[in-house]
């Protein structure tokens, strides 16, 4: 069976997304999200897992729906097996550089240093990114790149070049142990290590150990640590133990470490330490490249009037921009591979209204109205029925509509924590599956 067109990362995510609309949240929180899709050996799948008892809990009450999923994503695997991650076959596969099993590249394909372009606007970021690419864990006295700590706005490019930097490794340096992660992920991990502390004391110290053995360590949106200080403590151990092991450490996220609130001194003095770079919003001629590029890459052709409205109307973020020109792209596949700028026009003008005008504040404010309770008392303590009713509302819509972490609507909520969120979202979103009443509310 041919595996190597098989990009790691979309399997596990194919595999998770199945699970995570079959299980109840909590179940898929503290059972699935946590697994790490080890390797594909022949046809089977190899999930590593905390340690023994869990790789047991899974097989008895888990694999049967891990085959189902894969039987109904027609995916070529036809055995999964759970290895604990102090295993020997995990630490052996990761020691050796020559052994026969291919490694499998876990990072998007697509984002590339080559796919990747320079403009003002990333510069800087491109440059340190590539220099640590070549060089992970490697300053010269006058410029230290570790940490290299990215920012800037969403959809600019930032976890484009933390992939760029993995797909580098890969090509170039395929015995390195590189992680890629998100700060929301491995909180996750950290708490239900914390969770599992009671049964298994090692909970703790084998998910540091995980972090802290690696070469390159790449942590998406920093951000989210704020607030949360076991966690801060959590990350200032990894990142000592790797700093000091001079192994490389690259961070992402939406504002400097100066504005991140709540974060202990020592940690943001941590994150200052290397070099900080940031991507602002790309100038119009950067636009325009980007999406040349990006149709270099197809075989359709895009008139050069028409490249240019799209790239002087949405000047928002890359990710819009990408986002319109797939959506003309498909216009012209329905219509004969023709489009006119006003029919642009129409497709800007759809998009627009429909995703950068929703936000939190809108929606608690309409359920407000809705439901005829303030504001203050949505957000705020109050369990009075009603009360209850319509900030499990407002969660449930904030949840489907907007694009944002639990984390960060718990912080919205006058502070409440993830699991509550996930508890009204999914008490919600039961209640409107039974409940013609409810769904039409909704
Ligand atoms: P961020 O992590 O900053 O929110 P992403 O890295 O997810 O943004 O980028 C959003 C989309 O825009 C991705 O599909 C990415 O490939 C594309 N993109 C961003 N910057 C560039 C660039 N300079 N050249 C080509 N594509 C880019
Ligand atoms: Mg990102």
């Amino acid at each position: 069976m041919e595996n190597k067109n098989f990009n790691i990362y979309d399997i596990d995510n194919i595999i998770k997304q199945e699970l995570f609309n079959k299980l109840s949240s909590a179940e898929y929180m503290l059972w699935i999200d946590p697994l790490k899709l080890y390797s594909i050996d022949d046809s089977k799948l190899i999930y590593c897992a905390q340690d023994d008892k869990t790789c047991n809990t899974l097989i008895e009450n888990y694999q049967t729906i891990f085959m189902e999923a894969i039987f109904k994503n027609k995916l070529p695997f036809n055995d999964i097996s759970f290895i604990p991650l102090s295993s020997n076959f995990i630490q052996n596969n990761n020691e050796s550089n020559n052994n026969n099993k291919p490694k499998i590249n876990p990072f998007i394909s697509k984002y590339t240093f080559d796919n990747f372009v320079c403009a003002d606007s990333n510069r800087m970021a491109l440059t340190s990114a590539l220099a640590v690419a070549k060089n992970p864990g490697v300053s010269d006295n006058l410029l230290s790149l570790n940490p290299l700590y990215i920012y800037g706005g969403v959809g600019l490019g930032k976890t484009h070049l933390l992939h760029a930097i993995g797909n580098y490794l890969f090509e170039n340096n395929n015995n390195l142990v590189v992680i890629y992660s998100t700060a929301e992920k491995i909180s996750l991990e950290y708490f239900s290590s914390l969770s599992n502390f009671a049964s298994n004391k090692n909970g703790y110290n084998i998910t540091r150990q995980k972090y802290s053995v690696c070469d390159v360590l790449m942590i998406d949106d920093i951000q989210f640590i704020q607030k949360k200080k076991g966690l801060q403590e959590f990350f200032f151990n990894i990142f000592n133990d790797l700093y000091q092991s001079g192994k490389q450490i690259v961070l992402a996220s939406d504002r400097p470490p100066s504005e991140i609130n709540d974060i202990e001194d020592r940690l943001r003095s941590r994150f200052e330490s290397g070099l900080l770079t940031d991507i602002s919003t790309p100038e119009l001629d950067t636009r325009i490249n980007i999406i040349k590029k990006k149709i270099s890459n197809s075989n359709i052709e895009l008139d050069d009037s028409i490249i240019n409205y799209i790239a002087e109307k949405v000047n928002t973020n890359i990710r819009e921009l990408e986002g319109t020109l797939t959506k003309v792209l498909m216009f012209m596949k329905i219509n004969n591979n023709t489009v006119s700028i006003d029919d642009v026009r129409k497709l800007i003008q759809n998009s627009t209204t429909s995703n950068s005008t929703v936000d939190s504040d809108k929606i608690i404010n309409c359920v407000s109205q809705y439901f005829k309770i303030s504001t203050s008392s949505i957000i705020g303590k109050k369990k009075t029925k009603d009360v209850v009713l319509a900030r499990m509302f407002a969660i449930y819509l904030i949840c489907e509509y907007l694009d944002l972490p639990l984390i960060n609507i718990g912080q919205i909520f006058g502070g409440r924590d993830h699991t509550t969120i996930m508890y009204s979202r999914d008490k919600i979103s039961n209640l409107i599956k039974k409940d013609e009443e409810y769904a039409r509310r909704i």
